[in-house]
């Protein structure tokens, strides 16, 4: 276990990473870019940092993470820098299943995977003209929720696309109820989906809108937006874990079928509750989540299940010790 290291990109949720992997007895690398290091040298959780001019000069440094036998956990940060094709081609230690990626990035594929997983999700809009109550319109690619916008007819909906020129975006029904954001960790060395904390999101202007009288918000012509900017920690009520366990054991389940292997390792399923108590998922995400990083000395429910404090992050190094320790790395770095 000694000889090999952990490292991923110096951001999204790189602390959590990296000091769950010294946690569990590994060296690590930070990989940031130029001016981004402070945090990674300041919480002292690299052995060592790799700087780059951008990230994405990686691949000129991915031989020299292979001579150190470096296992690269990706994140959020990982997957927006890179297309799934240079992923792939990678020659590189991956921690996860890369060929899962293409089910996480694609909307269509997204759904059909959600759908066979047995889940509950938003209508989609594709003609605007079909628009008959709230809508959320979400254009493409991670960007953290930056410029989303409701609209509730037509008419709204093409007088606010105006200024979103030329960029792909799908048009949701908007869920009216409390947001809860599911991680979960699947290990394919013991065959178990564990639950692992919640959060919501703080997210501008969304989240401050409310501390203005609806009157000002009204002169003040204010459009709401879904920059994200911090997670919230959320405890469930306890009598809907039977469905969120059924929901990502249905996860794992549908991501078999559609590749071989399936999803590995961290994911996290975006949901609102209705006041019915009924879940609607309108998104997963097939890796870490910055959502589990209040969570670096474990959560609530990592504290019923381990004696150490167990972090998404953590969990990931255990897996991957777990692995060397029976000899089945080939499990987990797919
Ligand atoms: P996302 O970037 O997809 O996570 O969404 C950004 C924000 O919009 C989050 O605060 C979600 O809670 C909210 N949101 C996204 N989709 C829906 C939906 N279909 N109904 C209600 N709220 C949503």
């Amino acid at each position: 276990m000694k000889s090999y290291r952990i490292a991923t990109l110096g951001s999204h949720s790189a602390l959590q990473i990296l000091k769950g992997a010294k946690d569990e007895g590994f060296e690590t690398i930070a990989i940031c870019e130029k001016g981004r290091v402070q945090p990674y040298e300041h919480f002292k959780v690299a052995d060592r940092i790799i700087e780059l001019d951008s990230m994405k000069d990686l691949p000129k440094v991915v031989k020299d993470l292979k001579k150190e036998n470096a296992i690269i956990i990706p994140h959020a940060t990982f997957i927006n820098v890179f297309d799934q094709k240079v992923i792939e081609k990678l020659d590189i230690n991956y921690f996860g299943n890369r060929k899962i990626l293409n089910w996480e990035a694609d909307r269509e594929k997204q759904r059909e995977w959600l759908k066979k997983a047995g889940l509950t999700l938003p209508k989609i809009f594709k003609n605007p003209e079909d628009i008959d109550g709230p809508v959320i319109i979400k254009f493409f690619g991670a960007r953290g929720g930056k410029g989303f916008f409701l609209a509730k007819s037509a008419e709204e909906f093409y007088k606010k696309i105006e200024e979103h020129h030329g960029t792909k975006y799908i048009i949701q029904e908007y869920v009216v109820g409390a947001p809860m954001y599911i991680h979960y960790f699947y290990s394919a060395i013991n065959d178990e989906v564990e639950v692992m904390s919640f959060d919501k999101r703080y997210e501008s202007n969304v989240d401050s809108i409310g501390r203005i009288a609806a009157k000002d918000q009204l002169d003040l012509g204010l459009d709401t937006s879904y920059n994200i900017t911090g997670n919230v920690p959320v405890v469930v009520r306890e009598s809907l874990l039977p469905e969120i366990f059924k929901m990502g054991e249905g996860v794992i389940s549908a991501s078999k079928k559609l590749e071989k292997h399936g999803l590995i390792g961290p994911f996290s399923l975006e949901t609102v509750i209705t006041p019915e108590l009924k879940f609607y998922v309108f998104e997963i995400s097939a890796r870490i989540v910055a959502g589990t990083n209040p969570f670096i000395n474990g959560s609530p429910y990592t504290a019923l299940r381990y004696k150490e404090p167990m972090s998404t992050g953590r969990r990931i190094a255990r897996e991957i010790k777990n692995a060397i320790e029976k000899n089945q790395l080939d499990k987990v770095l797919l």
